[in-house]
């Protein structure tokens, strides 16, 4: 296992997972029925919520995620510090591929990102021990560059190029 930079308290963390949580009551998911929660955490302490808003054109679906990033973008908050994410289902769910590239527009490669089950906190039988990359209340813990790793972003858009 990779080392990782935690930055976040413990309180930054249950205010993530909890903004996740909070997040996911605005989900708009009438097709796929699976509503998602996102919460982002800025650098001075703001919690940024973002629901997955589906369309009844496909394509023009939009994920929890990106909506987070984009209302965080458009309001001026450009680099976040934590991401958590929730869905329904009783496991750790990951960001798309797609929300992964838009995450890592405005993330550092090491910001942590918790993947919250749907029935946190899930409690360890007497006995049990958390799965590796885990921690408490059965969250997986990781950072965006193992989500992403060997990635494209902006930096490399200023490297020198052959005309
Ligand atoms: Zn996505």
């Amino acid at each position: 296992m990779s080392v990782r930079a935690w930055t976040l308290s413990i309180e930054d963390r249950e205010r993530l997972i909890q903004g996740a949580f909070e997040a996911k009551k605005g989900a708009y998911s009438p097709y796929s029925k699976f509503p998602v929660g996102a919460a982002l955490l800025s650098p001075d302490g703001k919690i940024i919520k973002g629901a997955n808003i589906e369309n009844a054109s496909y394509g023009g679906t939009i994920c929890a995620e990106r909506t987070a990033i984009v209302k965080a973008a458009s309001e001026g908050i450009r680099s976040f510090i934590g991401l958590a994410v929730v869905t329904n289902v009783d496991a750790a769910i990951s960001p798309c591929g797609i929300c992964r590239q838009v995450i890592r527009e405005f993330c550092g490669l090491d910001m942590p990102v918790l993947l919250v089950p749907g029935n946190y906190p899930q409690v360890l039988a007497p006995g049990e021990e958390a799965k590796p990359g885990y921690g408490e209340g059965g969250v997986r813990e990781t950072t965006l560059g193992e989500l992403l790793p060997d990635s494209f972003g902006p930096e490399h858009l200023e490297l020198p190029r052959r005309s």
